[in-house]
């Protein structure tokens, strides 16, 4: 009987039909001005894109050009590849173009479909990119459907990790850029270290289009990715902490063997503070519950976790003054592999040995913030339904299933249970060969190297051919999957294997043509392609006999969407196929989430060796629960994506900060006012209001002014002075200060004193955020170990973070107007050394390019990342003394065009 929500379906439609039912006269629209754009010529196709440019120039608005757009791109697809869109391939452009994710079964054609609204916007001028999981598919991806584009007029450009840097700007600057997820990442941290506003990459964040959109934004979404460098040498610290943890006794701590934690008790941390005041590590009024002290927390905290728990010649052995790891399952050595955080350094000082600085963060962001700072995103992916919720919460895409081109006649089963996982290999194991030997294509999907190894040996006795894939080799691997569909074919693959190739029955008809050229070079390549086309559409007619691919799934996974991502492989465009999950009791899922009820059932049903239980009651009740965990592990991202919010928040006023900083002429007006906040801020720290003249401590205000204005002025002599108030010296010393700045403004000439406070500011920015960015990993660490009673640790982190940031802004202004009242004109010895030493940083960075990582286990791996350095200050090209040292083969420095060493470096 059907329920009142199905019935209401019946009747209604879901909220989905209705979606696919609105695009319907559009898509007729651009079905009825196919004969017109059929009559363009290939110029009349490239015509028609300057004219909606222009239009789009005037004003008018994307979706009024939809239909002409998507018409002139089906056109430009017909001539370029041979591929007339369906209608589907359609409507998928118009969920993109909406900024939806457009949910597409493999084979239905994504990599086109995404043309159409790339194109589409791309003619605001602003740049599309194409995102996919990885280099190979970027490759493949934009090689195919630039062709589209240049038919269009439109230019595509591609971005890789090992590219230089101007062939990456022309990438970025095309119309159209495919790249992958990490590169856009990674590319948008570097934008935010440049100084110059030409060197960015990312102009703007106008649209993009995520391929794979569940794999990046879902699976992928929390993974940080991190641009690090070394710090500064801070094994005192460490030594210090260390000497103190000896002191603390039991009731000092607890520990929780389970989650390797250790906490302060409330002693404990009274005994610290006293401890740590000792030592000068903590200043008589502060305490450790002070948002100034987190980085000290954090230390102390390691350095318990380092005695306490981390045991020499267990979880570490010290080898050649060296402390390595051994991994806590194998008992190997893991050398090379360091712990992060300051944990490894702390380990270190308790063994005394030497301690290697930490790597530190200089710049991060997660996939999921990345993606947000687009005006408008769009997904494109197989499975994205059961993720729809969240889709929607946290990004705010809506997930529309695409119907498919033709219906699917895909045969889904359902699950055989067995009792043990011994049996059930055993059961796959006589499937497959059964399949092999009718010929249909089998395609047995695990979700580990280990099963898939496993179930090859398995095959290898029983005498099946096959192929093992494991996600390691993009390229090599998508040739093998585009076989995976030949007769008889066997191919084992872990979930991410082969990704974003689909599986054609009888080949990929495109390679068997390409081998069979190479291989006969004499014959003409028409006869080829005619002959393997033959030959091809028997073998396809003959795996369509044998019942189309064949999928196995070994085992089930936490969440359905994977699940269905493999059973996807299979029934492409209309295609027969059949495919199966085989369990056991044993099976990871079936022991902690399957019910007990499940069990008690087959239980009383007394399965018999090598005998399964099938029964869509069994599917149902293992759904609900993959939909259980699925809820749980959303909770969990949710609740992580909280904390990232925060510093996300921070990240983008500091971005902002710094790249209006990097557009602005003129930061004068800027830097005076951070110089006259700083003036307020001492004049209050030394003067509070409320006060009289015996309070004040003008020897400690003298003091600060020649530290951080660089000005000796008389100020004790000023507040001696009859009814000298605050207010009058705070107006002495703005002027004396604005004084001295305007002589060196003279002195360095208005143009570079401006080029140089745009430096300053920019490289303080950088350092102080970068400091900031390892307090609050810091702060984040520690939170919960202050064992606030009853107080979320969110909101603690929200609030504390928030002071951390304030304060950062306070040293920032104090910095910058330290720093640029410190300036000088260098002598030329100085400035000789000085360029040497540029010109060396540089040899050194070319030499050893940056190698951003992305943030795995434990482990820290990356080089330091220094940019190279910046003009020199007061560089005159009319002023050879000023300009170091050039290369004899670099231009000369005047500006002529010639090499130095035919110009003013000419040796007479
Ligand atoms: P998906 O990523 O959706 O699985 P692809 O973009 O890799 O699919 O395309 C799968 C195959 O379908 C490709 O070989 C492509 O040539 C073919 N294809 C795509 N669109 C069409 C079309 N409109 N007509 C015929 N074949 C198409």
């Amino acid at each position: 009987m059907l329920g009142i929500g199905s019935i209401a379906k019946k009747v209604f439609g879901t909220p989905n039909d209705r979606k696919i039912k609105a695009t319907r006269p559009l898509v007729e629209k651009i079905n009825a001005l196919e004969p017109e754009f059929e009559k363009l010529s290939d110029e009349g196709l490239k015509q028609k894109t300057a004219e909606l440019r222009q239009k789009v120039a005037e004003g008018a608005s994307l979706d009024d050009l939809l239909p002409e757009a998507f018409a002139n791109c089906r056109e430009a697809a017909k001539r370029a590849l041979g591929l007339r869109a369906f209608d589907t391939q359609l409507m998928g452009a118009i969920f993109l173009h909406q900024g939806n994710i457009a949910e597409q079964k493999t084979g239905e054609g994504k990599t086109l479909t995404a043309t159409f609204a790339a194109y589409l916007n791309a003619l605001v001028g602003k740049g599309v990119h194409v995102v996919t999981v990885n280099e190979y598919l970027a490759r493949r991806d934009s090689e195919w459907m630039s062709k589209v584009y240049a038919a269009l007029g439109l230019s595509t450009g591609v971005i890789h990790s090992d590219m230089p840097h101007d062939a990456k700007m022309t990438a970025y600057t095309s119309d159209i850029t495919y790249g992958t997820n990490n590169e856009f990442g990674f590319d948008y941290l570097r934008d935010n270290m440049k100084s110059e506003l030409s060197q960015l990459f990312q102009k703007h964040h106008h649209f993009a289009i995520v391929d794979e959109v569940d794999s990046i934004l879902i699976d992928e979404a929390r993974t940080p990715l991190i641009i690090s460098g070394q710090a500064t040498d801070r094994s005192e610290l460490y030594q210090t902490i260390d000497a103190v943890i000896p002191l603390l006794t039991e009731e000092h701590f607890t520990i929780d063997e389970k989650t390797r934690n250790v906490t302060f008790t409330d002693e404990g941390n009274e005994f610290l503070e006293e401890q740590l005041r000792a030592r000068g590590l903590l200043d008589e009024d502060a305490t450790l519950y002070d948002p100034e002290s987190t980085t000290i927390v954090h230390h102390v905290n390691q350095g318990l976790r380092a005695h306490k728990i981390f045991q020499k010649d267990k979880d570490y052995i010290v080898r050649n003054g060296e402390i390595v790891l051994v991994d806590e399952f194998t008992g190997r050595m893991m050398a090379g592999r360091r712990l992060s955080d300051g944990l490894h350094q702390a380990i270190e000082a308790k063994e005394g040995v030497e301690i290697k600085p930490e790597n530190v963060t200089m710049a991060s962001v997660t996939f999921q913030n990345y993606f947000r700072l687009y005006d408008k995103l769009a997904g494109m992916t197989g499975t994205a339904a059961t993720e729809a919720d969240e889709f929607m919460e946290i990004y705010g895409l809506g997930v529309v299933e695409v119907p498919t081109n033709l219906p699917i006649a895909r045969a889904d089963e359902d699950d055989q249970v067995y009792r043990t996982a011994r049996e059930k290999y055993e059961a796959m194991i006589e499937e497959v060969r059964k399949a092999h030997e009718k010929n249909q294509p089998a395609l047995v999907g695990t979700t580990s190297i280990e099963k898939s190894e496993m179930l090859s040996q398995m095959l290898t006795k029983v005498g099946v051919p096959h192929n093992v894939l494991n996600a390691r080799q993009h390229e090599q691997e998508a040739q093998i999957v585009a076989d995976a569909g030949k007769l008889g074919a066997v191919t084992i693959a872990t979930n991410m294997a082969g990704r974003g190739t689909d599986i054609k029955l009888g080949g990929n008809v495109e390679f068997k043509i390409m081998e069979a050229i190479a291989a006969n070079p004499e014959e003409h390549p028409d006869v080829i392609r005619k002959q393997i086309e033959e030959q091809h559409k028997a073998d396809e007619d003959a795996v369509k006999a044998a019942g189309g691919l064949f999928v196995l799934g070994s085992e089930r996974h936490e969440s359905r969407r994977i699940d269905n991502q493999l059973r996807g492989r299979s029934g492409r465009q209309g295609d027969p196929g059949r495919t199966v999950f085989f369990l056991s009791l044993e099976d990871d899922l079936m022991r902690i989430f399957g019910s007990e009820r499940l069990e008690k059932v087959l239980k009383t049903l007394g399965l018999k060796e090598g005998e399964a239980i099938v029964h869509p009651w069994v599917n149902k009740s293992l759904e609900r629960a993959q939909a259980k965990v699925e809820g749980r592990n959303f909770d969990m991202r949710k609740q992580i994506l909280k904390f990232d919010d925060v510093m996300n928040d921070q990240r983008k006023v500091i971005f902002a900060q710094r790249r209006e900083i990097m557009e602005a002429k003129d930061l004068s007006e800027i830097v005076g006012d951070m110089r006259h906040q700083v003036i307020d801020d001492l004049i209050d720290a030394h003067m509070p209001p409320k006060t009289y003249a015996d309070q004040w401590d003008i020897q400690g205000l003298y003091a600060e002014v020649i530290a951080k204005l660089g000005i000796d002025v008389p100020v004790m002599e000023w507040a001696e002075e009859e009814g000298v108030d605050d207010e009058d010296i705070r107006e002495r010393l703005i002027k004396a200060a604005d004084e001295y700045m305007a002589k060196k403004t003279v002195e360095f000439g208005p143009e570079n004193m401006r080029s140089i406070e745009k430096q300053v500011l920019l490289q303080t920015i950088d350092t102080k955020w970068r400091e900031h960015l390892l307090t609050l990993e810091h702060l984040r660490s520690v939170v919960g170990f202050r064992g606030y009673a009853q107080r979320d640790p969110l909101n603690e982190y929200k609030n504390e973070s928030f002071q951390l940031f304030e304060s950062m802004l306070d040293s920032l202004r104090e910095s910058v107007t330290q720093n640029l009242s410190q300036i000088r004109l260098p002598t030329e010895e100085e400035q000789r050394a000085w360029m040497e030493q540029v010109a060396a940083q540089q040899r050194a960075a070319q030499a050893a390019a940056p190698q951003p990582e992305m943030a795995g286990a434990e482990a820290e791996t990356a080089e330091a990342d220094e940019e190279p350095g910046a003009p020199l200050p007061g560089f005159d090209e009319n002023d050879q003394t000023t300009w170091g040292n050039p290369g004899r083969n670099e231009k000369c420095p005047c500006g002529s065009g010639k090499k130095f060493k035919h110009c003013h470096g000419k040796l007479s």
